[in-house]
């Protein structure tokens, strides 16, 4: 009983800590230069596979795929993410880049772009990770301590955080 108390308190606090960091992240996107990213795909290319996301930012994921019809689901899963590296075939190197499993290969964009996770949000908006095209005029201060807080929260690659879930999909059969 004081170890499913214990577990409740935990998924409490870091739940209200979750919820503090996204009060804080919305903040953040009111200072950003949004508008010119609007219809512009071209931070896409920097979409690899492979970054860490919350737990919270994983479910959020999954409930909006949730919504969306299945046929487009499997559209984009069933493209290849793993492609040559652009200029590698001339060279005649075997150099690879894999995409994020959500990136559109086939309309260039992000497939789960309402629920993405805070690096895409931060992305092209922030000095480390500036604006490629250099369309992005002004990167907001508080930028560096929101980041630094998302870093203290307990992050996973998609990829296991599905392999989480069916093992616990599996374990409740
Ligand atoms: S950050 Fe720059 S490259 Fe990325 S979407 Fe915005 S304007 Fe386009
Ligand atoms: S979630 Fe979307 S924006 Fe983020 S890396 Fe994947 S495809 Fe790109």
């Amino acid at each position: 009983m004081t170890e499913l108390l214990k577990m409740a308190e935990e998924t409490h606090d870091s739940q209200a800590s979750w919820e503090r960091f996204l009060r804080r992240r919305q903040a953040l996107e009111t200072e950003m230069e949004l508008e010119v990213c609007d219809g512009c795909d071209h931070c896409g290319t920097r979409c690899i596979a492979g970054f860490g996301v919350t737990q919270q930012e994983w479910e959020d994921v999954s409930a909006f795929l949730a919504t969306q019809p299945a046929e487009e689901l499997a559209r984009i899963a069933a493209q290849e993410k793993t492609i040559p590296w652009p200029g590698s075939e001339e060279l005649g190197v075997d150099v690879t880049v894999t995409y994020c499993r959500f990136r559109d290969r086939e309309r260039q964009q992000c497939s789960v772009y309402p629920a993405r996770p805070t690096i895409c949000r931060l992305f092209g908006q922030t000095s480390w990770l500036p604006c490629p095209i250099e369309a992005v005029s002004r990167y907001p201060e508080a930028a560096a301590s929101v980041w630094n807080d998302y870093r203290e929260q307990k992050r996973k690659t998609w990829e296991e955080w599905q392999e989480e879930e069916n093992m616990r999909k599996m374990s409740n059969r």
